[in-house]
Parts: structure tokens; C-alpha cells; sequence
């Protein structure tokens, strides 16, 4: 069947009745009509990043999509292992989402089919480990003044050599210091002071809607200069940033491995926290955290107590970079910097947000920033994936850091703290001297030369 006859996503296959699902009342039968609507015509393949590292038509949109069917159906049990591997190893990027042409919900269908194979297979020690540590923010703080507190000793960047995951997880923890704009090793400046170019002066943006940021479990907890920079950035383009104290972890890891009922609760705990801030919007500079906040409503739509207030919320998150490019933004001084530029895959194909992250960046005078050539193919992060999943983590990476140095620039930015620590902590272990950085953090500096001649790091 041609793409162009393919059918609505909760529309019958070529004619033929829905069948039912051998597991009534679990997250995959609710999401049957998605997966119904794949006319298997393998469009998405070339899209997929695990198909092309590992050419396994079962480690592919496609394979993956017919052993969910079979999952359905009942000819495979629920525990069948060669299924769970190759469910494990997909990375949950919905690049095939985008390359689709008949609207297969493919990061809805994963999530249902994880979260129904979970009361069957149990998860890996290691993944219940993480997520019960994201799950409670005491122990998540723990956790996170204990990785600042090794991050400091600068050993991580010794032990980052080692092999496998000890080494992938120290290299990612070494990526988190704060990164000065200034090429490693170089001996000249990458900042130029100079005057403000198409700006306002300082407290004359015009007023916008009050905004609470997510703080973010790994941005709260190891990139706190990341979210300064975003209050800041968002402040000087004239929100008002509003607290919101009770706010805890987006769920996003928790869904995307399967555990929904714990992805539930902490979405439900967020609503609360977010309605009781009295903040318009929600701004949010992690992509991941930002796709799965806007997929509230689905993930608590079968829930009458908490569906409008989640669909409500959903409609009220933006990412930071949405906020400033309806903004202007606002002109900063020069960076004389180039910078290659990768799209995280929860803002491009997750939450559609292609060209907000470009426009941020031509505020920036006399900054060169070059998209990277397959920037809209993921990194192989994937929340915890890269930890469970080392080597097909490192396999994917490994063409998105030889494009990164082949681009030439000392910097490369990308929105997602995912991202940021796969692709910074890569790139670290092979030695290059590119540092990986949040685009708002460009924007931060330019802004705070512009207003600080002598500049300054992050703080
Ligand atoms: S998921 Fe979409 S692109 Fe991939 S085989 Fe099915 S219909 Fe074709
Ligand atoms: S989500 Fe990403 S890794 Fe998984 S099947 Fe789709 S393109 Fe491949």
C-alpha cells in the first residue's frame, strides 16, 4: 500500500477489522488503534537509529511495531525475552513519528507496550534503582550533592577513560561543570565585547506572561547554572519568574521505562504544584521534561479527577525556547563563536519545536551557528537508555561526535540535559576539544557582556 493510501491512525488496516487485544484493560490495548494504523510500508527505517547502527529489521520502527502487534495478539507472551531486548534497545526518540506518513503514535505505543510487559517482565536492578531515586526528592538530592561533591574532586574526568559504563557515566558527570564560552585551550577569546545591537535597555522589555520554570531533577540537581541562565534569559525578555516549590520529576524517565503509575503520580503532583503557583506558563529548558509535560493530558486521560486539570496544564508548558523566539528575543551583545548546532529529538519530533532554537540564537550578534548535518538524528542518550544500554548508546553516538568534529566548531549546543551529558561526555572521552552547551547559555552570555563589558562565566 502506497503512503498516500494509508489510512487515519485509529482507522481499520486495508479493510479488515480491529482485533481484539489478547490483554484487555492494559496501556497497550487502550492503545491499539495507533498501532493498527502502520500500512508497514518502512518509510520510517532510514529515521531510525538503531535500525541504522544495528541493521535488525527488529531494532527498527517497523520490526518493533509488528512484535507489539504480536505482543497484542498473543502469539508472544508478555515475557518473552528476544521481544523485551528488542523493545529494551529502542531509544524512544520518535524520529520514526516524524518520517511517517500515516501517523503512528509510536512513543505512545512503546510507553503502553513497556508499561503492560513490566508486570511480566520485571526492569533491570539497575533501572528500578535510578527510578526510585528520581522518584523521592530527599534521596534525589542525596544523590545529586554526592555526584557534585565527586564532580568537584575532578577525578570523574580521570575515571571517564575507563571502559563501558563506569567510564560512559564519569564522562557524563565531568560534562555537567559549568563550561566557559571560551575554546579549551585557546588563547583567544571567543567573547568580543562591543555594543548592544537591536535591543532594549535593561527593565524596558515589554511585560509577558508570568512563567515558573521546572527546575528538572539532572538540571536542578547538576546544571544549576543552566537554569540561572534560563531565569535570567527570561527575565531580561520580561517575565516575571514565579517559584513553584512543590514541583518534583517530570516522570518522563519513569514513563518512557514503563513504570506509568509512578509517571502518574509525579505528573499529578506537578499539576498541583504548577496550578498552585499562579505562574500563565510553564517554561522548561530540558526537551524531555518539556514532551512529557505536554503529554499529561494523555497520560492521565483515563482519570476523571485529574484529566482537565492535566490537559490544562499540558496547554500551559512551553519551552524556552518557544518563550523567547515570541518574545524577539531581545538582541544581545557579540559572541564571536561558532557553534554547531543538534536538535534533541523530544523538541523536534516529540514537541514539534524545529525552528524556535535557531531564531534564540540570531540574537546573538557575530555568533556562526551551523546546524549539524543529521541534527535531527538522535544522540543515543535517552534518559537513563545510555546507562542500561551502553553499547548501543555508544553505537549511535558514535556519527553524531564524528559530524561534531567535523564541523569544527569549539562549541556544539544542544536543549536537553540528555544531550548535553551523552554528547558532552562523548566528546570529552575522545579527547576533542568541543564542549557541548545549552543554547540558552549563549544567549545568557551575550546579554551579560552586553551589560558587564569585562563578562563573565557561568555562575
Ligand atoms: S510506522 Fe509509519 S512509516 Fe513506519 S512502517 Fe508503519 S506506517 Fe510506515
Ligand atoms: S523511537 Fe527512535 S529508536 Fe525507537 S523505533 Fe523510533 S526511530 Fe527507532
Amino acid at each position: 500500500m502506497s503512503a498516500g493510501t494509508s489510512p487515519g491512525p485509529a482507522a481499520p488496516v486495508h479493510g479488515r477489522a480491529r482485533a481484539a487485544c489478547a490483554h484487555p484493560g492494559t496501556p497497550l490495548a487502550a492503545e491499539l488503534p495507533g498501532l493498527d494504523a502502520c500500512v508497514h510500508c518502512g518509510f520510517c527505517l532510514p529515521a531510525c537509529p538503531t535500525y541504522l547502527a544495528l541493521e535488525d529489521e527488529n531494532d527498527s520502527p517497523r520490526g518493533r511495531l509488528v512484535l507489539m502487534r504480536a505482543l497484542a495478539d498473543g502469539a508472544v507472551a508478555l515475557d518473552d525475552a528476544a521481544v523485551g531486548t528488542h523493545l529494551d534497545r529502542c531509544l524512544g526518540c520518535r524520529g520514526c513519528e516524524t518520517a511517517c506518513p500515516s501517523g503512528v503514535p509510536y512513543g505512545r505505543l512503546l510507553e503502553a507496550t513497556r508499561a503492560t510487559m513490566a508486570g511480566a517482565r520485571p526492569r533491570p536492578l539497575v533501572a528500578r534503582a535510578m527510578l526510585a531515586v528520581f522518584a523521592r526528592p530527599s534521596v534525589l538530592a542525596l544523590a545529586m550533592a554526592v555526584a557534585r561533591a565527586w564532580r568537584g574532586t575532578g577525578l570523574p574526568s580521570v575515571l571517564a577513560r575507563l571502559p563501558g559504563r563506569i567510564g560512559l557515566a564519569h564522562a557524563m558527570l565531568a560534562s555537567t561543570a559549568p563550561v566557559s564560552l571560551r575554546p579549551r585551550g585557546g588563547a583567544a577569546s571567543a567573547v568580543a565585547a562591543g555594543p548592544a545591537t537591536g535591543g532594549l535597555p535593561t527593565g524596558a522589555a515589554p511585560r509577558r506572561e508570568p512563567v515558573a520554570l521546572l527546575e528538572g531533577c539532572v538540571m536542578h540537581g547538576l546544571l544549576g547554572h543552566v537554569n540561572r541562565a534560563t531565569s535570567r534569559v527570561l527575565a531580561h525578555n520580561g517575565h516575571v519568574i514565579v517559584a513553584a516549590p512543590a514541583q518534583r520529576c517530570c516522570g518522563a524517565l519513569h514513563a518512557h521505562a514503563g513504570d506509568r503509575e509512578q509517571a502518574r503520580a509525579l505528573a499529578r503532583s506537578n499539576i498541583a504544584a504548577f496550578e498552585a503557583c499562579g505562574a500563565a506558563l510553564v517554561a522548561v529548558n530540558s526537551a524531555g521534561c518539556g514532551a512529557m509535560m505536554k503529554e499529561y493530558g494523555h497520560l492521565l486521560a483515563d482519570d476523571p479527577a485529574w484529566r482537565d486539570r492535566a490537559t490544562a496544564l499540558a496547554a500551559r508548558v512551553r519551552d524556552v525556547s518557544e518563550l523567547l523566539a515570541a518574545a524577539g528575543p531581545r538582541g544581545g551583545a557579540p559572541v564571536a563563536v561558532r557553534v554547531a548546532v543538534d536538535h534533541p529529538c523530544h523538541l523536534q519530533h516529540a514537541q514539534r519545536v524545529v525552528r524556535e532554537p535557531a531564531a534564540v540564537l540570531t540574537a546573538i550578534p557575530a555568533l556562526e551557528a551551523t546546524p549539524l548535518p543529521d541534527a535531527d538524528q538522535c544522540c543515543g542518550s535517552a534518559g537513563i537508555f545510555n546507562l542500561l544500554e551502553p553499547g548501543v548508546a555508544l553505537a549511535v553516538l558514535a556519527p553524531k561526535l564524528a559530524q561534531v568534529e567535523a564541523a569544527g566548531a569549539p562549541l556544539v549546543a544542544t536543549g536537553n540535559p540528555g544531550c548535553l551529558l551523552h554528547i558532552g561526555g562523548g566528546l570529552a572521552r575522545r579527547g576533542a576539544a568541543v564542549r557541548a552547551v545549552h543554547p540558552v547559555m549563549l544567549l545568557d552570555e551575550s546579554y551579560r557582556e552586553q551589560y558587564s563589558p569585562s563578562g563573565g562565566g557561568p555562575s
